[in-house]
């Protein structure tokens, strides 16, 4: 439920009504509007007293929230969440391109592809030290080396850096490094994963599951944001159809879908949705058009010889291009890139 407060309520008075819904085991969520304060409250309303709760001072309204998430409702926050990643926002006015290779695979090879897309306007840099494959068989990663290269790379780019997390027990080292944890795919209904990703306090990039509704991703990131975490980027990748042509079919209307169901920021993935380099470009522009806050893409220097998801990865150059050509898009949706 959601406890409106009134404009002249006093911090008091929220603390007051914060404790209150504590003592009655509630856990509270306060977001502090211009105007007004609402309290998110996640509990069981089995055995409460609404109507005490309504007369407490400072109350404005008790107002029930209908869907089953709760804290990453539009109907909890009105306002779009802005998650700030340092000097870069998601959310906002400016479209956030993240850019870089599947995995990291050396040190000359990350660095030489961080500072190209850099170059090109990418304002956060992506890789993989922990990799999950299809197949066990395949090159599963750097590790913990992969995330000192990230560091080094952001040393010198200055980009930002996510990488994804596939283990509990690695999300502290992975969040003692880079700024953005990422949930695969694979992961997106890994609950303790979704937690200890909450408990973090980094922001996290939350990418929608092989054949996951839409409703089952925002009750993913409810798992982060109930543990106090409220920078989620949620990231559409593609789901499974019956479709083969492409490794994965871009959902592009569940952009416009999020936007109207949450407050969160949502970007696309054409990479992993497409599968296939030489439609990244149609996609990317399809997702900007239909109101994406941003995109993930693969770039890496020698495609053909890349140890992971060369098929779907674009060449510096090519990246360059697309990036010039995505600006007049952006424009014609009164974004900026
Ligand atoms: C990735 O970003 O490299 C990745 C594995 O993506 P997904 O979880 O969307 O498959
Ligand atoms: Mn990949």
């Amino acid at each position: 439920m959601i406890i409106v407060m009134k404009p002249s309520a006093t911090k008091e008075q929220i603390a007051m009504v914060e404790n209150k819904l504590m003592e009655l085991g509630f856990k509270t969520h306060p977001i502090y509007g211009e105007v007004k304060t609402v309290i998110g409250a996640i509990g069981d309303k089995r055995n409460l007293n609404t109507h005490y709760i309504t007369t407490l001072p400072g109350v404005e309204a008790l107002v029930p929230i209908m869907k089953p998430y709760k804290l990453t409702s539009r109907e909890l926050k009105q306002d779009p969440t802005i998650v700030e990643v340092g000097d870069v926002k998601l959310g906002g006015e400016e479209i956030v391109v993240i850019a870089g290779p599947c995995a990291i695979e050396n040190k000359d090879s990350f660095i030489k592809t961080a500072i190209s897309v850099k170059n090109a306007g990418a304002k956060i840099l992506r890789g993989g030290a922990y990799k999950p494959r299809t197949s066990p068989y395949s090159f599963q990663g750097l590790a913990a080396d992969g995330l000192k290269i990230m560091a080094e790379a952001r040393n010198v780019t200055g980009l930002k850096i996510v990488t994804e997390v596939v283990d509990t027990r690695d999300v502290e080292i992975v969040a003692e490094t880079v700024d953005i944890i990422q949930i695969g795919a694979r992961n997106m209904q890994n609950f303790r994963l979704l937690q200890e990703a909450g408990l973090s306090g980094k922001p996290v990039l939350l990418k929608r599951g092989l054949s996951a509704t839409i409703e089952e991703w925002l009750m993913a990131a409810e798992y982060i944001m109930n543990e106090g975490n409220h920078n989620i980027i949620l990231c559409e990748r593609g789901i499974r159809t019956f479709e083969t042509a492409t490794r994965n079919t871009l959902d592009i209307s569940s952009i416009p879908i999020i936007k109207e169901l949450s407050h969160l920021p949502v970007i696309a993935d054409p990479s992993h949705a497409s599968g296939t380099w030489k439609y990244v470009p149609a996609l990317s522009r399809g997702a900007i058009a239909a109101g994406a806050d941003g995109l993930i893409i693969e770039v890496h220097p020698d495609p053909n010889s890349a140890l992971c998801d060369g098929e779907q990865s674009l060449k510096p150059s090519t990246f360059a291009a697309l990036m010039e050509e995505l600006k007049p898009i952006a424009a014609a949706v009164k974004r900026m890139l």
